[in-house]
């Protein structure tokens, strides 16, 4: 049954393209296009949702080469409306284009991710307005009948990274956004870090700079790195859009700063192979890459001997090799993880 699934998903996305070109651009989203027409047919058909603080990226394909349409949804403080549209886009694609064998979920957090919990699935905190307690898996997943990968955004980066980026062959790394908020995807000998809960590192305190007594923007913490260095952040501390702050301005060192305290931090807990940092803010600005750098082997102060803080720091803390795509994709890596796990688990049925 799940091979006759398989092939009609396959016929399905070699009809495509044509298909494809009458997507209507009716349905409310920010953009809606068809990004590659080619399909890969030795790959199983996935979905991927990636639910951000702006917008929520729905995406269907095998892989990053491989991507028959993406569209982008304004995420409101109305999370059934948002979630009917994500729902609506699934609905038609799977029309348009055959069933696809699995969904992944990557959403902005904290999520409550215990196997077994009754909460297992929802946003659990007030992070968002109008999102806490919102099931995401029950509200998108289950309704399709197919494999389920759900995680954090930034745990679906770092899987796309892992899987097709800059983190390819390496077991321990990190995955940083820096845009909306600042989130950190930890893989820890090859899997994400998860204990009571997922790590949340852009709330980490950190030194602060000696002198700079700016109390920050996070509802909680005031000063977290996220408080400090965030798009919305920086913002608030210059009294204009980020966008609109000249390159030469003192406050790109300022968030740095606060970065480069985190990537201390990181370094000395699981010590990544590598840091890959994107997000807006740093995609936007990469002299906050250099001062972050910069700053880390200061910080550090020469404690640790190692090629990747002397030599090789510019190896070392890196863009993601997926550039702006580290996200959508971290959506499609957690449904190819998901298809992954529900064939290993069928096989070991037979
Ligand atoms: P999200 O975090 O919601 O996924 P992004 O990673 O795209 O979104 O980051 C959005 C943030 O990036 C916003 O706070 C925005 O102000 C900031 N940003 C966008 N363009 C620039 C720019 N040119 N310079 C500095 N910051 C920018
Ligand atoms: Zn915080």
């Amino acid at each position: 049954m799940r091979e006759r699934a398989a092939r009609e998903s396959r016929k399905a996305a070699a009809r495509a393209p044509a298909r494809a070109a009458k997507l209507s651009s009716a349905d409310g989203c920010l953009e809606h296009r068809r990004v590659r027409p080619s399909m890969n047919r030795s790959q199983p058909l996935l979905c991927g949702v990636e639910l951000g603080g702006t917008k929520c990226v729905c995406l269907i394909g095998t892989g990053p080469e491989h991507i028959l349409a993406q569209t982008a949804i304004p995420t409101s403080a109305d999370a059934g409306e948002t979630l009917r549209q994500i729902a609506d886009v699934l609905r038609r694609w799977q029309q348009m284009h055959g069933a696809f064998l699995a969904l992944g979920l990557a959403s902005f957090g904290p999520l409550d991710l215990r196997a077994g919990s009754r909460a297992f699935g929802q946003i659990t905190s007030p992070a968002k307005p109008g999102w806490a307690g919102v099931d995401i898996v029950g509200r998108l997943g289950r309704v399709h009948g197919v494999p389920v990968g759900f995680n954090t955004d930034v745990i679906g980066a770092a899987l796309a990274e892992g899987r097709w980026g800059g983190a390819r062959d390496l077991a321990d790394f990190a995955y940083m956004t820096v845009g909306t908020g600042v989130g950190v995807g930890l893989v820890v000998a090859g899997k994400p870090v998860f204990g009571c809960t997922h790590s949340e590192l852009g709330h980490v305190r950190i030194a602060r700079r000696p002198g700079d007594l700016w109390p920050g923007i996070c509802r909680f913490h005031g000063d977290c790195v996220e408080g400090l260095a965030s798009g919305p952040a920086i913002a608030a501390r210059a009294g204009l859009l980020a966008e609109d702050i000249p390159d030469d301005n003192p406050i790109w060192e300022l968030a740095a700063h606060a970065i480069g305290q985190l990537v201390h931090t990181m370094v000395l807990a699981t010590a990544p192979q590598r840091i890959l940092v994107g997000g807006g803010v740093v995609q936007a600005r990469p002299q906050i890459l250099r001062h972050v750098r910069r700053l880390l082997v200061e910080s550090l102060n020469g404690y640790l001997d190692l090629e990747e803080l002397t030599g090789g720091v510019d190896r070392y803390v890196v863009p993601p090799g997926l550039g702006a795509r580290a996200g959508p994709l971290g959506a499609l890596a957690l449904a190819a993880d998901a298809y992954a796990a529900s064939q290993a688990s069928r096989a070991t049925v037979i």
